[in-house]
């Protein structure tokens, strides 16, 4: 028996130490790092804008050092005192998507990016890291911030925009807390976009994991008021003043509907617990965007709303990879067919075994005949990420597929769960 309490005791004190990590370093507000990441195609460059401090802290309090799924960017907390690594994340960015494009070979842009770390007690170190077309991470930035520094000014204390609970599934501290925001509704239209709100959390509680997951989550609903109604379709010339300045035709693309006014959405939710966040624009045109760790950006008034926010989510909350192509998509330049892309429903092959390659059948033809769909559930089918040829995903049909499927499919659904488990469980 006493051997027994000696372990249990063991064990009990790992357990506490590990837990004790966000308290050690930590108190419970949030620091936000805005930088301007700015470059062509050639050079890039990560700039420090400004600092501020948020009231409290709703991102996780679990495996702060570790980074689950990569993006195309990664940032690092290191206490100086200690030297220790005490918070890491990933993310992807937009301005990473526009040095791919013609665009960047004769100009030079830059774009706001903002980054929620836990606010530190004593002083460290960040760094920001660039994942390059090869997979290998370079540092861009290195700066240090004192915790005491009076310039970090304190953001979230009051005019907050009302928002309510549309799902409670845990404390703030225990659950992941997503935002969703209006972009592009009046004053008078809030009632529509509650509505349209309640409507996007029931459509990713329709689909499994997230489903049987729903405890592990909150939703908020925020009315961010639009001074005009619908948004920026600049094809068509029209332009609207709107919360956040978001447009489609996004590096000429006429689907893509994005914002590059990230400080803005920030600005408008400081004060509200949130570490994930949707942007549900008021218009039927049809499009959207998700960038990981970053925002969900999709419209409301189309048939396919529903199918087309979980998809993007799919993106912004999972860092999930499209899974569809056409069959004109040959030498489409996103994906590199050398490298393993990070995604963790697609791959290129190079390195299968750190995919889904445990969940095939034995024997699973690699390549899978979509003909054998039904024999083979999880398979190695061509076509994905843009290109029909050399980069592969995991089922025929995905959510991140096509707008008609009802389901992830199941190595989506499995990164999906273990990301939460990450997200909201200490790793043993
Ligand atoms: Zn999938």
């Amino acid at each position: 028996m006493k051997y027994f309490t000696l372990i249990s005791f063991f064990f009990l004190s790992i357990l506490l130490s590990f837990s004790q990590d966000f308290d050690t370093f930590f108190v419970d507000k949030t620091l936000r790092i805005d930088y301007s990441f700015a470059g062509d195609s050639k050079n890039q460059h990560v700039f420090l804008d400004q600092l501020s401090q948020l009231p409290l802290w709703a991102g996780r309090r679990h495996n702060l050092s570790e980074i689950l799924r990569e993006g195309n960017g990664q940032i690092k907390v290191t206490d100086v005192a200690s030297n220790k690594c005490i918070y890491t994340d990933a993310f992807s960015t937009l301005f990473q998507e526009w040095i791919t494009i013609p665009e960047a070979n004769t100009a030079k842009r830059s774009f706001e990016n903002t980054f929620l770390v836990p606010f530190p007690k004593n002083k460290i170190l960040v760094e920001i890291s660039l994942r390059d077309r090869k997979g290998t991470y370079v540092k861009f930035s290195e700066h240090e911030i004192d915790p005491n520094d009076i310039l970090i000014k304190k953001k979230g204390l009051k005019d907050i925009p009302n928002y309510t609970a549309i799902h409670q599934g845990g404390a703030i501290d225990k659950a992941i807390n997503v935002v969703i925001l209006a972009e592009g509704y009046t004053s008078s239209e809030m009632d529509t976009f509650r509505e349209h709100a309640k409507t996007t959390c029931d459509a990713i509680f329709e689909h499994d994991p997230f489903k049987t997951l729903k405890d592990k989550f909150n939703f908020y609903a925020v009315e961010t008021i639009s001074e005009d109604s619908g948004v920026s379709i600049p094809r068509k010339n029209i332009w609207k003043d709107t919360a956040f300045s978001s447009h489609f035709d996004t590096f000429y693309s006429d689907r893509y509907l994005t914002t590059s006014h990230v400080k803005d959405i920030h600005d408008a939710i400081a004060g509200i617990p949130y570490a994930h966040i949707i942007i549900l624009a008021n218009t039927d045109t049809y499009g959207g965007g998700g960038i990981f760790n970053s925002y969900t950006l999709t419209t409301t008034h189309h048939p396919d709303f529903k199918p087309v926010v979980v998809h993007e989510f799919g993106h912004s909350f999972a860092g999930l990879g499209d899974e569809y192509f056409y069959d004109s998509d040959v030498l489409d330049n996103t994906y590199d067919l050398e490298t393993e892309p990070w995604e963790a429903n697609i791959t290129t092959l190079v390195n299968f075994s750190t995919k889904w390659k445990k969940m095939l059948k034995e024997n699973t033809p690699i390549p899978t005949d979509p003909k054998l769909a039904n024999k083979y559930d999880v398979g190695v089918y061509e076509g994905a990420g843009y290109s029909a040829k050399g980069i592969f995903r995991p089922a025929t049909d995905c959510r991140m597929k096509t707008n008609t499927c009802k389901n992830f499919c199941p190595v989506c659904q499995r990164a999906i769960e273990e990301l939460v488990k990450f997200y909201t469980e200490q790793k043993k």
